[in-house]
């Protein structure tokens, strides 16, 4: 029989999931794939074990595949799990108190389940990894730096993706200067310079750079010091408007989900939008002078994929970089959306995480064959 892998993707409030078989040709393809909403993450992988019709699938299982959100600064790239391995990902609960600890429930979760069988944790870091000592600087005294305050970025495993599936579209253009944005309910920027990660607009956190849902994206600090000593809100307070009540919510007060917010007629929905595009070009301009110029930009992710209006305003607005689109390819979703002879070339890439973890895994734990074309 072929064997399977399982690829989990354990989220503060869902699990993704996606099972991979191997084929004849020895290729791996997704067998099925899905989302459980909801908050316990342990119920979560109950229920996907027990999928109808997945049964075959776990019986050729031959390893779990895990989404970790920080590999803080000595993971640089994915490994298999073991004890010392699990104890360094607790170490870094302190760099992502969100993310990290669903991430590490859902390795704990299949160690109680199905011991003895090999996981790796893919991490969203580990692609950021060597970048220029000014790039991770954090401008602040060597001692508080030394409690491991740098940037480090996430996204990683989307924009590897994009990275290769953009080098097989293009591959002169993927040699170049391009800027990806990844734009879904977290939304982040980053400049690739052939294939290669130099920034991004994530930074120590999740929180800054662009407006997302719920969160504000790049905040004067000072704003946050008012919140404690002027405004006297507690840290869980601070904590919960940054991570779960700004961004578009806080804009609009209506909604996170930008469906909602393009189909509204109200003006703080319409606000909401027009911040979220002017940060995103803001950005866009910002890592396109890191590059010293732009080849490309590519939209991904649920809003990038999905939303032909966004994406025309983003570019909109940076039109003066050299974008022009092709209003009718726009319209289709792409792949390739600017206009012949637009100077900088714009494109529309599906991402998927699942299937760089899962190639991820098939190297490390040497099962041979490949997911991604090379
Ligand atoms: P996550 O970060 O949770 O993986 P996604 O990548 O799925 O998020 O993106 C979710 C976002 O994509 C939501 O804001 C949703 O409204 C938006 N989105 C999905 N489809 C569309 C669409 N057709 N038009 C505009 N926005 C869309």
């Amino acid at each position: 029989m072929s064997d399977a892998l399982l690829a989990l993707n354990a989220g503060s409030s869902s699990l993704k999931y996606a099972f991979y078989r191997q084929e004849a040709d020895g290729h791996w393809t997704a067998t099925g794939r899905g989302c459980i909403e909801g908050q316990v993450p342990e119920a979560h992988l109950a229920q996907v074990l027990a999928l109808p019709g997945r049964s075959a699938d776990l019986r050729a299982l031959r390893g779990v595949v895990h989404r970790v959100v920080h590999g803080g600064p000595g993971f640089s790239k994915a490994v298999r799990v073991t004890p010392e391995v699990r104890a360094s990902l607790q170490e870094l609960l302190p760099l992502a108190p969100l993310h990290q600890p669903p991430n590490l429930a859902g390795i704990d979760a299949i160690t109680r389940r199905m011991p003895g069988l090999p996981q790796v944790a893919c991490f969203d870091t580990a692609f950021h990894h060597g970048w220029a000592p000014v790039t991770e600087l954090v401008p602040l005294p060597g001692a508080i730096r030394a409690a491991g305050i740098r940037r480090y970025g996430f996204h990683g495993l989307s924009f590897e993706y994009i990275a290769r599936a953009l080098h097989r579209a293009a591959p002169a253009v993927a040699a170049g200067r391009v800027v990806v944005a990844h734009l879904g309910n977290g939304a982040s920027l980053c400049a690739l310079r052939d294939g290669r990660s130099v920034d991004t607009s994530f930074g120590f956190t999740t929180l800054d750079g662009l407006c997302m849902g719920t969160r504000p994206g790049a905040l004067d600090p000072g704003i946050v010091l008012y919140l404690f000593q002027q405004l006297g809100l507690s840290s869980a307070a601070v904590e919960d408007i940054l991570y779960r009540q700004s961004g578009l919510l806080g804009i609009s007060g209506l909604s996170a989900d930008m469906r909602e917010l393009l189909a509204s007629d109200r003006p703080a929905a319409a606000l909401a939008v027009e911040y979220f595009i002017h940060r995103a070009a803001r950005e866009t301009a910002s890592l396109a002078a890191v590059l010293g110029g732009l080849d490309a930009l590519v939209f991904t992710a649920g809003i990038g994929e999905n939303s032909a209006e966004v994406r025309a305003r983003i570019a909109g607005a940076c039109s003066w970089l050299g974008i022009r689109l092709d209003a009718t390819a726009n319209a289709r979703g792409g792949p390739r959306i600017s206009a012949g002879d637009s100077p900088v070339q714009a494109w529309v890439i599906p991402t998927d995480e699942e299937a760089m973890m899962v190639h991820h895994a098939i190297a490390v734990l040497g099962l041979g064959g490949q997911v991604l074309s090379p």
